[in-house]
């Protein structure tokens, strides 16, 4: 099974993946995370990505394609995964539509989890981040046990660099001019299914696993 998470910064693709991991058993690769752990390392990729990120822009396409094309050849990746914030452009798109095609492969199901802009912009003033294991939380939906605490490691949580506020509009104003155009482009191969992403986490959930499950 290989999905696809699409929908703005902020609607939820990362938290609604972590459940269908753990109902179906398969990967997510989420090329936000993986720039951020480069960031960390200091490699080269992460030099190369940090100012566009940190800007609220997205990378250039030509550091994330063969990233992600490689990462799929890796053997967890053989029953399925999921994408989360790849692609995000229609080159992006295109070249992972080639490079399945090429093996006889394509993406089963694009997930669009759709939510208003001023909601992202609430939701995701609340989202913090553990500095130390990446685990995320929210100051009211998901509220750590103790106040920037993380549950799982007990390191700082924090609020991200590209969550501030003015930053999130950015990112906003980049999603719909650059990743928006994806939904038609998914449409179009017959595969998208829209998400209503207002129901809560449980209520999304059941909405996804009655598109995967049927
Ligand atoms: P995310 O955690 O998915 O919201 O990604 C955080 C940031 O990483 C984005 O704002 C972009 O700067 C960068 N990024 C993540 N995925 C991609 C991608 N597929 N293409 C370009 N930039 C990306």
């Amino acid at each position: 099974m290989k999905i696809i998470m699409l929908g703005a910064p902020g609607a939820g693709k990362g938290t609604h993946a972590k459940g269908i991991v753990e109902k179906y058993h398969i990967p997510t690769i989420s090329t936000g995370d993986i720039l951020r752990q480069n960031i960390k390392e200091g490699t080269e990729l992460g030099k190369r990505a940090k100012g566009y990120m940190d800007a609220g822009e997205l990378v250039p396409d030509e550091l994330v394609c063969d990233l992600v094309v490689d990462r799929l050849e890796k053997d967890d990746c053989k029953d399925g995964y999921i994408l989360d914030g790849f692609p995000r452009t229609i080159p992006q798109a295109e070249a992972l539509t080639e490079a399945l095609k090429e093996k006889g492969m394509a993406i089963d199901y694009a997930l669009d989890i759709e939510m208003e802009d001023q909601a992202i912009i609430d939701r995701m003033s609340g989202r913090r981040v553990c500095a130390k294991c990446g685990a995320t939380f929210h100051t009211v939906n998901i509220p750590p046990k103790v106040e920037g605490v993380c549950d799982n490691c007990g390191g700082e949580l924090q609020l991200r660099d590209d969550d501030q506020p003015e930053t999130v509009k950015k990112r906003l104003g980049v999603y719909h001019e650059q990743t928006a155009p994806l939904i038609e482009y998914y449409k179009g191969q017959g595969i998208l299914h829209e998400i209503d992403g207002t129901l809560g986490i449980e209520g999304v959930a059941k909405a996804i696993a009655a598109v995967i499950d049927k």
